[in-house]
């Protein structure tokens, strides 16, 4: 199949309060503007130099979000442009994405991530962390981030009622939070292989990547 019929079969399955983020980490601008010319406007990447570079080279109308753990010393390079950022996960982070909106006179959407899987390797804040930060006095005083909701990844496993499990309870954290906080609309959650389940327990974004363009190496 092709891109842009990838694409098309993907967009037609999706509920309409599903955002469809196209994950075009590693795939070479040709492919991206294969799915831009079928209709996407947003993709994600895991390296902010890979996607400075796309976001340079590619029509001005895309949104481009971070999807991959981010180091704070490269915040700056993305600052100016980079319209959602999903994986944050700690305070320190926050802090310095907040500083580098500033001095671009943005104010930058972030989810925080929070850790649902088995795995140790999986970064994110638990509930308790996620909730010191959200009421900490500091973070209540900046004015350029904008926490917009919440991301997760399930464990890396064939077994659907951990993954159910895993989404769910992240599911269950979103509402407990977004009943005190407005500006919490986003629960981004779902890849490839596990996206319908995904929203099934509630996702309102899916970051599809080798469903869309292929494997990659
Ligand atoms: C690579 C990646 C995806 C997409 O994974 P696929 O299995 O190719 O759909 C989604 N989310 C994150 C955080 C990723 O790093």
């Amino acid at each position: 199949m092709s891109i842009a019929k990838n694409i098309l079969s993907i967009q037609s399955t999706l509920p309409a309060q599903v955002t469809l983020v196209a994950v075009s980490k590693t795939k070479p601008i040709a492919a991206l503007m294969e799915a831009y010319d079928a209709g996407q406007r947003i993709f994600g990447e895991n390296k902010i130099q890979e996607m400075a570079e796309k976001c340079e080279a590619m029509p001005k109308d895309i949104q481009w979000h971070m999807i991959g753990h981010v180091q704070t010393n490269k915040v700056k390079f993305m600052a100016p442009f980079v319209n959602l950022i999903h994986g944050v996960d700690s305070l320190k982070l926050v802090q310095e994405i907040n500083k580098q909106a500033a001095k671009v006179d943005r104010v930058i959407d972030c989810l925080l991530q929070i850790h649902i899987a088995e795995e140790e390797t999986k970064f994110g804040l638990d509930e308790q962390e996620l909730n010191s930060l959200l009421s900490s006095s500091e973070f209540q005083e900046m004015r350029n981030i904008r926490i917009v909701g919440l991301m997760g990844m399930a464990t890396f496993t064939d077994n659907k009622d951990q993954i159910k499990k895993e989404f769910t309870h992240l599911k269950s954290i979103f509402d407990s939070f977004a009943v005190h906080n407005s500006q919490l609309t986003i629960l981004s959650m779902g890849m490839s292989g596990d996206y319908q389940l995904a929203i099934e327990c509630g996702s309102t974004m899916v970051r599809i990547g080798s469903s869309i363009f292929g494997g990659r190496n």
